[in-house]
């Protein structure tokens, strides 16, 4: 490999907002079979906002006072949805009196002395709570792409919250792209199979690994890899910072966390999937170059 053709794809890939780390990685990014994309802030805007208020046995502003005061000190993107979501209706939040975050589940609080749960299935399973009256409704909303999240209080089932996101309008033709040149695409979040299938299928993507805990992510990417294969772990999240380090080439979104940004090799200063394929391109003309 010449420095000098190096240094020139480099150069060249910075133009298009693709900082690669170092030289060694624009030589080896040519060689990726499969792009594992992280869904949320990755494929989609990661702006999700607050969609639905189904309370159950109480009206909806008592449901969503008690669900902003469990949510406002988590820092999720779902409970700053949540949260902005209630403030637009004009409601003041009130502090819960303990809280906690339950990563890849959803929070555990106390809200005016009663215990409040809000998350996922597998949340009020291992509290033992009944859902069953909602969670035809939960389906309905996650095939729409909707993640629904469920609510007990002091034990029992008393509504559900959904937010939606949306992709971004660069990503199906990204996705399309990468096909075209014959990668693999692979989506992978924490959100139930149903809404990241949704998703995917809006974006064209026909693999989907979902319901991965937040230290599972580097797990699946490792799977990949066994198979064989040469993985790109495409993320900007917190969650991502392990997978992308894992993996052959990580892509760090640069409106994304600093800690992704620094686990990556490459950063994807543009928030658009396209420079994955840009980035793909610049690597497979440097090394003609060089040859
Ligand atoms: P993602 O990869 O989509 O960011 P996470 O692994 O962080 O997902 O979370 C997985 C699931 O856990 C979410 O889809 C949601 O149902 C639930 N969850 C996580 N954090 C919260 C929260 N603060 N409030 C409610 N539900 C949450
Ligand atoms: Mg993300």
């Amino acid at each position: 490999a010449t420095p000098t053709s190096i240094m020139a794809g480099s150069g060249r890939s910075a133009e298009f907002g693709i900082l690669f780390k170092g030289g060694e990685h624009l030589e080896l990014t040519h060689r990726v079979t499969t792009v594992v994309l992280d869904k949320t802030g990755t494929v989609t805007n990661g702006e999700p906002t607050l969609t639905d208020v189904i309370p159950v046995g109480m009206d909806e502003k008592e449901l969503l006072q008690i669900v902003g005061a469990a949510e406002k000190l988590s820092e999720h993107p779902l409970a700053e949805a949540i949260v902005a979501g209630i403030r637009e209706k004009g409601m003041e939040l009130t502090n819960p009196d303990e809280f906690e975050a339950i990563p890849g589940f959803g929070v555990k609080a106390v809200v005016g002395g009663k215990t409040v749960l809000v998350g996922t299935r597998k949340l009020m399973a291992q509290a033992k709570i009944e859902i069953k009256p909602a969670l035809e409704m939960m389906e309905e909303m996650e095939r729409n792409g909707k993640t629904a999240m469920l609510v007990a209080i002091n034990n029992e089932y008393a509504g559900m919250v959904a937010v939606a996101d949306t992709i971004k309008p660069t990503s199906k033709e990204a996705v399309q792209r990468l096909q075209d040149m014959g990668l693999e695409v692979i989506m992978m979040t924490g959100d139930n199979q149903r809404t990241a299938e949704a998703i995917a299928k809006q974006a064209g993507i026909k693999q989907v690994i979902a319901e991965v805990l937040p230290e599972g992510k580097a797990d699946e990417v490792k799977k990949l890899q066994m198979q064989g294969k040469k993985v790109a772990m495409v993320g900007d999240g917190i969650n991502d910072a392990p997978a992308l380090a894992i993996a052959d080439i990580g892509m760090a979104i640069g409106t994304g966390t600093d800690v992704a940004m620094e686990a990556a090799d490459i950063t994807l200063i543009r928030g658009d999937l396209n420079s994955i394929a840009d980035a793909i391109f610049m690597s497979k003309k440097t090394i003609r170059n060089i040859k």
